[in-house]
């Protein structure tokens, strides 16, 4: 067993550290202020290969692993949360259900575009009555001829308002229940498909959020994911890639509270001594490195796991993200906590990050859920 990270991960740290340091990071609180969908950023990590990570180099991919994704996917997070999301939401949450299920043409249509940062996906799973409970999901798509013809509404779907192409779960045989559940790829401008304007949001303002409208939409039946009626099964192991990435998320944060935190302590005076001097602080700190330290070997471990497609990454996958997300919340709570009142004002970037933490314990699965996964795994084993 090796916990470092090798010559190669260290060096790709660094450099993209660096990128996101320069050019990501000082558009942050603008992008979040004004709710600016942060393109250019997209399609600069596109540029650097980054989207591309670990997809087939003949679908514009490039080369990496889950652990050094997740490497480099804390600094992202850390230097702009909403910028992570989006791309997450395109370059993994659309692309690898595509990676994984799609034809050989659907590879080709879709991937380059995606992984280049120029296109952007999206994937439409929730409902306005149903969120957790998938099986709950109203839309549906019925066959007509060689098209699918596809009814109902989505919400709260990052990249809603902005994307050029959609994965959209549907029924295509609600009395079958899981075994009735379909994919289908669905293309801006599509007769039937509408979409609504960005939701107005507490956190991550730059990462636009939106409902989707589907009237009698058609679409042809190469559009339809992978294997008819196996969508559920299909969007269990992209939740898994999900759930890390989200967990990834929620470390970048963490991590960036306690840079703020550090530096503020060390530079604001109270009765005459920095607040580094004080004891509340030092436990606070200390609390915050003591969880950080402790997710990020989990959350390595869960996409350790996932490269090697062990079916235990989707339990790791739960744990990561239960375990930061929650904490992440509490460390960005302290965080404003150490910067008193500035915390709470706009243009300081611990409040703009106390926003960001909380989604990490709702998207991708609440707490709740990932809780209710973890028993599963544990009845199974005992
Ligand atoms: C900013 C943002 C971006 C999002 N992006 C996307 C996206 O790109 N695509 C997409 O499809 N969705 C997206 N979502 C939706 C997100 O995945 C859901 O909000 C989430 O899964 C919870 O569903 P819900 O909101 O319907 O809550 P509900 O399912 O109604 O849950 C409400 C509460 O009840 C709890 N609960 C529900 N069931 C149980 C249970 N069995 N046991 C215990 N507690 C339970 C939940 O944990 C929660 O606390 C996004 C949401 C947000 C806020």
């Amino acid at each position: 067993m090796d916990f470092e990270l090798t010559e190669d991960q260290k060096k790709l740290k660094e450099s993209f550290a660096e990128l996101c340091v320069k050019e990501i990071a000082p558009r942050a609180d603008l992008i979040d202020r004004e709710s600016i969908f942060p393109k250019e950023n997209i399609l600069l990590l596109g540029k650097t290969g980054f989207l591309g990570m670990g997809f087939p180099e003949e679908n514009g991919g490039s080369q990496g692993d889950p652990v050094t994704k997740s490497v480099l996917g804390e600094e992202l997070a850390k230097a702009c949360a909403a910028t992570y999301l989006s791309a997450g939401a395109s370059a993994g949450l659309f692309a690898v259900p595509v990676w994984k299920f799609g034809t050989e043409a659907q590879k080709k249509r879709y991937l380059p575009g995606i992984l280049a940062g120029d296109k952007i996906g999206a994937l439409a799973i929730t409902e306005p009555d149903a969120g957790s409970d998938v099986l709950g999901i109203k839309t549906s798509a019925q066959k007509k001829g060689n098209d699918w013809i596809i009814n109902g509404s989505k919400t709260f779907i990052t990249n809603g308002p902005v994307a050029d192409y959609y994965v959209v779960v549907v029924y295509t045989d609600k009395e079958k229940n899981r075994d009735g559940i379909s994919l289908f790829l669905v293309e801006q401008g599509t007769k039937g498909f509408s979409r609504g304007k960005p939701l107005d949001k507490l956190g991550v303002r730059g990462s636009p959020t939106s409902e989707l409208f589907f009237d009698d939409c058609a679409v042809p039946g190469e559009n339809l994911l992978g294997e008819l009626h196996m969508g559920f099964y299909q969007l269990v192991q992209t939740l898994t890639h999900g759930r890390i990435g989200m967990a990834v998320y929620s470390l970048g944060i963490a991590q960036a509270c306690l840079e703020e935190s550090i530096n503020y302590a060390q530079t604001r005076t109270a009765f005459k001594k920095k607040l580094a001097y004080f004891q509340d602080i030092h436990f606070k700190i200390a609390d915050m490195k003591m969880y950080i330290d402790v997710a990020r070997e989990l959350i390595y471990k869960a996409a350790w796991m996932l490269g090697r497609e062990d079916p235990q990454a989707m339990l790791f996958a739960s744990i990561a993200k239960l375990f930061i997300s929650e904490h992440a919340t509490r460390i960005a709570s302290d965080a404003v906590q150490i910067f008193g009142g500035y915390g709470f004002m706009k243009g300081y970037k611990v409040e703009r990050l106390y926003r960001d933490a909380k989604l990490g314990e709702i998207g991708e699965g609440t707490s709740e859920i990932q809780r209710a996964i973890i028993t599963r795994f544990v009845e199974e084993q005992y």
